[in-house]
């Protein structure tokens, strides 16, 4: 089963793909996770500001593509033109 690559709830049939260059693009103009992302990087000890930071730093040197919920989706679209 897959996750949302933002979320990480249950995707269905209405998920929808990016590649990674619309994820590069997005993310550096500011799109970042889900805060539940963010709070397995605090249950490991690192800060809020080093996970958001090492989870750039993995998109942006890695090259797959995501599966997004529609909510996710949405916020998503807002960062690409
Ligand atoms: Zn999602």
């Amino acid at each position: 089963m897959n996750v949302c690559d933002l979320c990480n709830v249950s995707l269905g049939a209405d998920s929808i793909r990016y590649s990674s260059k619309q994820i590069k693009k997005a993310v550096g103009a500011g799109l970042r996770p889900d805060s539940i992302l963010l709070n397995f990087g605090t249950a490991l000890g690192m800060s809020k500001a080093e996970t958001e930071q090492r989870w750039v730093q993995q998109v942006m040197s890695g090259n797959n593509d995501w599966l997004l919920c529609p909510i996710c989706a949405a916020r998503f679209e807002r960062f690409i033109p």
